[in-house]
């Protein structure tokens, strides 16, 4: 499929737009979105989709947009959903986004405004790929947010091309766009009364042709140590600090193994992330993570143990362990009902290319759908070094995945 000029220039022409449109997210806000500005991008993908002409578009008082493009041909065939996010991951400055489009990209190094940031040639072996490609930058002060607009301009554009080109034979295909899904929160809201699909896709991986299959199982482990607390003045025999259990209980932690520092592939961790307190009580928590399930229990009741070895110097302290489920393995869903994955590599295979299966060390949002029954793979969008003020987007990716997107509808 080759698309048009115009394809080429509107999806970069959104993407840019999108981008400029600060929607961090923020982990400490308790609200829906946690982050009213996310509102500012949702109410613009739910007017550009009315102004396409789709009719069945919605805006939930969570600010998640969903559209509905109807079947054209008369045969039965399935529902496919599309999903990407329209926030952005609060780690860095999340605006105001200065993005700079390089045409043609020439192989050295890219210097980021006067930031002092530079995107090593070098360092990042994904540039080779993107050599006489068309890619964005920021200026070296914010991140980009490709992660996900990439994704959020792909279906954008897709919806653009479907509606522009009828004879173009798909089914129903319905699209989501999420909030909140950089603080785990994007499934939280997505009604899937409304996002009513046989099987679905994200478009929120890095790079292209590559399909994620499979991602973390993750539990939190809040470990809770109780002293005794009393002034330190008539401490002797009676005083029990709960700090020093904590402080014991890390040290106990192995320093060679089974954290995200020294472990990769499908070699699961323990990592503590947060720890709060006093002498009277000091919580910890620490997240749990293993591509083999069952792995979080084993991880749980070894905590318990460290827990009960830490408190052993300590008469008096006590310690409890509790887990708190966070998400699944999408590979168990997708291994039970493996049409999507199936389709979306026959798709990419009928372009002429291979897609690479992948496992991510991490959720997506589709994690918790395919748990929920409804089987969504992750697939590539032209996003790089995410999160970060290096970021930067592949435009030919993006149409990569727009073409690959696209072969997938097709009937
Ligand atoms: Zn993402």
């Amino acid at each position: 499929m080759s698309f048009s000029v115009e394809t080429r220039s509107g999806l970069l022409e959104r993407f840019l737009q999108y981008v400029q449109i600060d929607t961090g997210s923020c982990d400490d806000s308790p609200s829906a979105p946690s982050t009213e500005r996310q509102l500012d991008l949702s109410r613009l993908l739910y007017n550009q989709l009315k102004e396409l002409g789709i009719k069945d578009v919605f805006l939930s008082e969570f600010g998640v947009v969903y559209a509905t493009i109807e079947s054209n041909v008369d045969k039965p065939c399935p529902t496919i959903g599309f999903c990407a996010h329209v926030d952005t991951a609060p780690d860095v400055p999340t605006g105001p986004v200065r993005p700079r489009v390089i045409e043609n990209y020439d192989g050295s190094d890219i210097v980021l405004g006067d930031s002092g940031k530079t995107i090593a040639f070098s360092e990042n072996s994904e540039l080779a790929h993107a050599v006489g490609k068309t890619i964005i930058v920021t200026d070296g002060t914010t991140l980009l947010g490709g992660d996900d607009k990439t994704g959020v301009a792909v279906m954008m554009e897709m919806a653009k091309f479907l509606l522009d080109n009828p004879d173009f034979p798909h089914g129903t295909i319905r699209l989501c766009f999420s909030v909140d899904e950089e603080i785990g929160r994007g499934a939280d809201h997505i009604e899937l009364d409304r996002f009513k699909c046989d099987f679905a896709y994200t478009l929120d991986s890095e790079g292209t042709n590559g399909i994620d299959v499979e991602t973390f199982s993750a539990d939190m482990a809040i470990v809770t140590f109780h002293g005794v607390n009393i002034h330190p003045s008539i401490g002797k025999g009676k005083l029990v600090n709960a700090i020093k259990g904590v402080s014991a209980f890390i040290d106990l932690l192995p320093k060679d193994g089974v954290s995200p520092e020294t472990t990769e592939n499908r070699e699961p961790f323990v990592h503590p992330v947060d720890i709060s307190g006093n002498c009277e009580k000091t919580v910890v928590r620490l997240i749990l993570r293993a591509f083999d399930t069952p792995q979080l229990a084993v991880f749980a009741d070894w905590l318990k143990e460290l827990a009960a070895k830490a408190i052993e110097p300590f008469p008096g302290m006590k310690a409890d362990v509790e887990t708190v489920f966070q998400y699944r393995n999408m590979g168990d869903g997708l291994r039970e009902r493996p049409e999507a994955v199936d389709r979306a590599c026959n798709a990419l295979a009928k372009l002429g290319r291979t897609a690479i299966r992948q496992i991510v060390r991490g959720g997506t949002d589709g994690s918790r759908l395919t748990e929920m029954g409804l089987p969504t793979p992750n697939l590539t969008a032209g996003s790089h070094n995410p999160h970060a003020v290096v970021e930067w987007a592949n435009l030919d990716e993006m149409l990569e995945t727009l073409e690959w997107s696209l072969e997938i509808v097709r009937e």
